[in-house]
């Protein structure tokens, strides 16, 4: 796991108006940030040129302590969590998980590679599940699947983009508590947007609001609730 900084970074499009403005940000190795804010104050643009999915107009950007502005998406080996977990259906969970490992071709021998699947399987309680397709998954099962993946392959940190959204309210409940379970577990370095107030509240050591694409205040759930 890594620390993440983001120094005075700015995103243009070509309207020339800033989407996000002048943000900074440092992310502590092991530390759970939620990025929250209403629709269209500049969240996923952010997310997105963290992840090397976007141009970063100004700024810096620092991935373990290095400039990182114009890596390849790759190379930053940072793990997105989607909504829809991006999970291959016609694949087993043990095989999911072994993906990213197929992927990079003699890097890891099939011991190695058994091993960091069971191990993953293990610290997310899927031992019992590996033959299983997504399909018969539950939510809560499949993110943790897609949480696997990006464990056997060592990323630097998680990146969160409102994976919860499409959930009914039952349904996200129970994964808000399943995530902040994991976090509290694995401590993994995150980055989380979301819209929604409670998960903000709920999950995070840090809350940093975005608002028309500037950050207005970075503060633990606890300050922000305590505020008049
Ligand atoms: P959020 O994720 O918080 O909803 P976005 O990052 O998607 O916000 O959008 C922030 C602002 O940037 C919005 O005004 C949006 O219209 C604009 N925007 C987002 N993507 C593009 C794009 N590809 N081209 C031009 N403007 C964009
Ligand atoms: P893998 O899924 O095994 O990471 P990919 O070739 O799909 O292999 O991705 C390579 C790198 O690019 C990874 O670090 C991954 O996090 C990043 N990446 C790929 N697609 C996306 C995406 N849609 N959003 C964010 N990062 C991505």
């Amino acid at each position: 796991m890594a620390s993440i900084t983001l120094q005075n970074i700015v995103k243009e499009y070509d309207d020339g108006y800033p989407a996000v403005n002048n943000v900074s940000l440092e992310i502590e190795d092991g530390e759970f940030v939620i990025l929250v804010g209403p629709s269209g104050c500049g969240k996923s643009t952010l997310l997105r040129m963290v992840a090397g999915l976007e141009d970063i107009t100004s700024g810096e950007l620092l991935i373990d302590g290095e400039r990182s502005n114009e890596k390849q998406p790759r190379e930053r080996n940072l793990a997105m969590v989607f909504q829809n977990y991006a999970l291959y259906p016609h694949l087993t969970v043990y095989e999911n998980i072994a993906f990213p490992m197929r992927l990079t071709k003699g890097k890891f021998s099939d011991d190695e590679v058994d091993e960091r699947v069971r191990r993953a399987a293990s610290m997310l309680e899927l031992e019992d599940h590996l033959e299983r397709k997504p399909g018969n998954l539950s939510g809560g099962q499949r993110q943790r699947v897609a949480m696997g993946r990006a464990i056997v392959r060592e990323a630097n940190a998680f990146l969160f983009d409102e994976p919860l959204s499409n959930l009914d309210a039952k349904l996200r409940g129970q994964m808000r508590a399943e995530i902040s379970q994991l976090q509290r577990r694995l401590g993994t370095t995150s980055l989380y947007v979301t819209h929604d107030q409670t998960e903000a509240m709920t999950l995070g050591d840090r809350v940093a609001v975005l608002k028309k694409g500037e950050l207005q205040q970075v503060a633990s759930p606890r300050e922000l609730y305590e505020q008049p």
